[in-house]
């Protein structure tokens, strides 16, 4: 039913690609992130909480359906549905069914509670397409921690030293999700980008409770701030309004590559690192996989060799989603 070609992911029956990687005529968009919402094709299909976030990035003159979760609709004879992926806001796994064969496609997707977006639900099916960004078993997130609680604690007791505190997040999914567990702690507005505001006002609209917030494009020529809990993308402290930081402050970055000395991100010189990471760890991929009841698995992306040979080891059968290229491209397009 699928197949991976140069643009992504295919279902030749249905003519439609998942998040495509260039323009297409049909686009199954399993979220609003750039490596997955593309500009340029000509019909895209979104969940309606995802849809807002998608006009953001894609322009508002898109050609989109916004479907439900959970409801069918179809493509050329496949039968369609959207299951939350429990990633960002409007995040879903694609389930598609054509002649009594369900594949499941995850997109990105995390198992740790999150309030700012849906949570993840598991979806039965005979093939199972899975993302593996932290395929490697050392990647493992800690259980029931309190993220606002600890952000909150070291932006207080920077704020007691009149030092500022400088989180780096990415502008959609991990700024809003700061910005939820904060939202029981937080008396005090925290400054976003300009990039984050729209988005922000995404989540806002559909009822989702965020800490209060002020936009750094706000504030006076020459202002300087004290003790205050900015959340920005990691280009800031390069850019001029960087001077809004006077001498004092501290930075961190919130991700899971906190997780593990040897990540790329580990030693960039961050006061603190918060590991929290919106895709699943070592664990809830062995388990997704495990809940999904599928007896055949491709996995995505640079994770694929450990949880391979894993998911072989259990007894399944597990491939690299390279594996899903035609042996023989020229017979395509019989349908
Ligand atoms: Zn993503
Ligand atoms: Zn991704």
């Amino acid at each position: 039913m699928i197949i991976m070609t140069k643009k992504g992911l295919y279902c030749e029956p249905g003519h439609f690609h998942i998040d495509p990687s260039g323009a297409v005529d049909h686009a199954v968009v399993t979220h609003a992130h750039s490596d997955h919402a593309r500009c340029g094709s000509q019909n895209y299909y979104s969940t309606v909480s995802g849809l807002p976030l998608l006009k953001v990035r894609l322009g508002k003159k898109i050609n989109v359906r916004g479907i439900p979760f959970g409801e069918k609709f179809n493509l050329n004879g496949v039968d369609i549905s959207f299951h939350p992926a429990g990633h960002i806001l409007g995040s879903a796994q694609v389930r598609m069914e054509w002649r009594g064969e369900v594949w499941v496609a995850s997109g990105d997707y995390k198992r740790e509670p999150d309030p700012t977006c849906e949570p993840f639900e598991s979806v039965t099916c005979d093939v199972f397409i899975t993302e593996a960004t932290f395929g490697t078993p050392s990647y493992v997130w800690e259980r029931d921690q309190n993220l606002g609680q600890q952000i909150y604690d070291w932006w207080s007791a920077n704020a007691q030293r009149g030092v500022n505190s400088v989180l780096f997040a990415y502008s959609l999914g991990k700024a809003q999700r700061v910005l939820g567990v904060l939202q029981p702690f937080a008396q005090r507005a925290i400054y976003c980008h300009a990039a984050a505001r729209e988005l922000n006002e995404c989540y806002l609209a559909q009822g989702i409770s965020l800490a209060p917030t002020l936009c750094l494009s706000t504030l006076a020529p020459g202002a300087v701030l004290r003790g205050e809990l900015l959340l920005v993308p990691q280009a800031f402290l390069k850019s001029e309004q960087a001077s809004v930081l006077g001498e004092k402050f501290e930075t961190a970055f919130a991700s899971g590559w906190m997780a593990k000395a040897s990540s790329p991100y580990y030693n960039s010189g961050y006061d603190r690192g918060f590991v929290m990471s919106d895709h699943a760890d070592w664990n809830d991929l062995v388990r997704s996989v495990r809940e999904s009841h599928a007896q055949r698995v491709y996995v995505q992306h640079r994770g694929h060799g450990a949880l391979v040979r894993h998911l072989r080891e259990l007894g399944l059968r597990a491939f690299p989603d390279s594996d899903l290229f035609p042996k023989y491209p020229d017979q395509l397009a019989l349908f």
